[in-house]
């Protein structure tokens, strides 16, 4: 399978090649060259299997070409090694809880995914070591840290703010220690950023190391992700709803989650329709209302993983639609909430449910509440666990949030960083001592 730039302007690569390079020389995103489309016989057997199992099928019908299969149901397996359940909250409306693994977080899957695919694709070269540059405000490290920890032949750097990261979220990638260094720059987040683009123009060092970035526009992390809108649908057969109403409500930021889900609706996936909920970054929202995109700098919301002003994944949706927001309008709803929206919807649902959101899952949540109609059964992906937003949701609530053990674990563990400024020559004669 070939992929292709969604600016069509250069020739389309390899499968390892879009995996090594993320963004396409002509700044596209890369997309799959076609869409396989799954046979009604695998849709007839899902509802008894497993997740990893369907991970694995569905892996395969994408990559089974460019990946050995053996390798590719081992690698596959091993990614998916955490349960995803589907939680009912009250009659028609199901959480598919995507926050069981290593952060509890959903970027877990397509981060566990891509770091054993790039470790795949360097499997003969000994001696060639990928270095992963993640600039982070605190989420993609930990779940790229977590992700490619003890990956053999790539090492990974995760540059972060000092003292802008909140200390869970810091924990996270700051105590693995093995093939993870921890960079703690003093500067913003911004200054990280200018850091790690600035390295990949660097002639000097991409001569000297093989350099990669591991952000979410890249396919080995955002394609995975349709496994899991697979797996709900299984877990929803077996609960006997009328399986032609399905609706799926995607908290949405750079829009690479819900792209996953709508891949796997053209895999053959019947959803009915899907809805992509907002924060106040409701770019995406108005382009569904008036067919204009136009990105803004983004605000700060209680949902702040989905504080995105120009969403990386829209090229892809248009380019899924062949750029008819007619077709997309048919297909997809949006919505957006307030702070004060949300925190009153954290707070309703534990009152009338027992459910527990986190504020990215209530604006999903609340989406399902105003826009289900009568005979359909909503989705929403619970994105985090609410105890990564313990101080927000307790300020809402008013009742504690236990700890999960995972997190507690990392907070024991021993704070292992490397110092630097924020100044490109010390970071690089750093990378080139390393
Ligand atoms: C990253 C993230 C999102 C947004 O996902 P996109 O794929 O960027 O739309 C939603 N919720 C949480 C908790 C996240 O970490």
């Amino acid at each position: 399978m070939k992929y292709r730039s969604t600016s069509g302007t250069v020739p389309e690569v390899s499968l390892e090649e879009a995996v090594v390079k993320g963004l396409a020389p002509d700044r596209g995103l890369y997309m799959p060259e076609r869409i396989p489309e799954l046979p009604k016989e695998f849709f007839d057997r899902i509802p008894s299997m497993s997740l990893p199992e369907i991970a694995s099928e569905v892996a395969y019908a994408l990559f089974g070409e460019d990946v050995d299969a053996g390798r590719l149901n081992e690698l596959t397996q091993d990614a998916m090694n955490f349960p995803i359940p589907l939680v009912k909250v009250k009659d028609n409306v199901y959480s598919l809880e995507l926050f069981h693994g290593p952060t509890l977080a959903f970027k877990d899957v397509g981060a566990r995914f891509m770091a054993r695919l790039l470790g795949y694709f360097n499997r003969d070269n000994t001696d060639r070591m990928v270095n992963v540059l993640v600039a982070t405000s605190g989420d993609t490290g930990s779940a790229v840290a977590n992700g490619f920890l003890g990956v053999e032949g790539v090492r990974v750097f995760v540059l972060y703010p000092k003292g802008k990261v909140s200390p869970i979220q810091e924990v996270q990638f700051t105590t693995l220690g093995q093939n993870i260094e921890a960079l703690e720059i003093d500067g913003t987040f911004d200054d990280c950023q200018a850091l790690v683009k600035r390295a990949f123009l660097d002639d000097e060092l991409n001569g000297k190391m093989m350099l990669t970035s591991a952000n979410s526009i890249n396919v080995a992390r955002f394609l995975p992700q349709m496994f899991y809108y697979f797996y709900a649908w299984a877990q929803l057969a077996d609960l006997g709803v009328d399986m032609d109403e399905v609706v799926m409500c995607v908290p949405s930021g750079n829009f690479g989650n819900i792209t996953a889900g709508l891949i796997a609706k053209r895999m053959g996936l019947p959803i009915k329709r899907f809805i992509a909920a907002n924060n106040a970054n409701d770019i995406f929202y108005r382009y569904l209302q008036s067919g204009e995109y136009n990105p803004r700098p983004s605000v700060q919301t209680i949902a702040n993983a989905m504080d995105v002003g120009d969403p990386s994944n829209f090229a892809r949706v248009l380019n899924l639609y062949g750029n008819d927001h007619d077709a997309i309008t048919a297909e997809i709803g949006g919505c957006t909430y307030s702070d004060e929206q949300i925190a009153e919807t954290v707070k309703d649902a534990l009152e009338t449910t027992g459910y527990q959101l986190d504020p990215h899952g209530a604006v999903a949540y609340r989406a399902l509440e105003e826009y289900l109609k009568p005979g359909e059964t909503g989705v929403f992906l619970e994105t985090a666990h609410p105890a990564k937003f313990k101080d927000t949701v307790e300020g809402i609530t008013g009742k504690e949030i236990e700890i999960p053990e995972r997190l507690a674990a990392f907070m024991r563990g021993k704070k292992q960083t490397v110092a630097l400024p924020a100044d490109f020559d010390a970071f690089k004669s750093y990378l080139l001592s390393r």
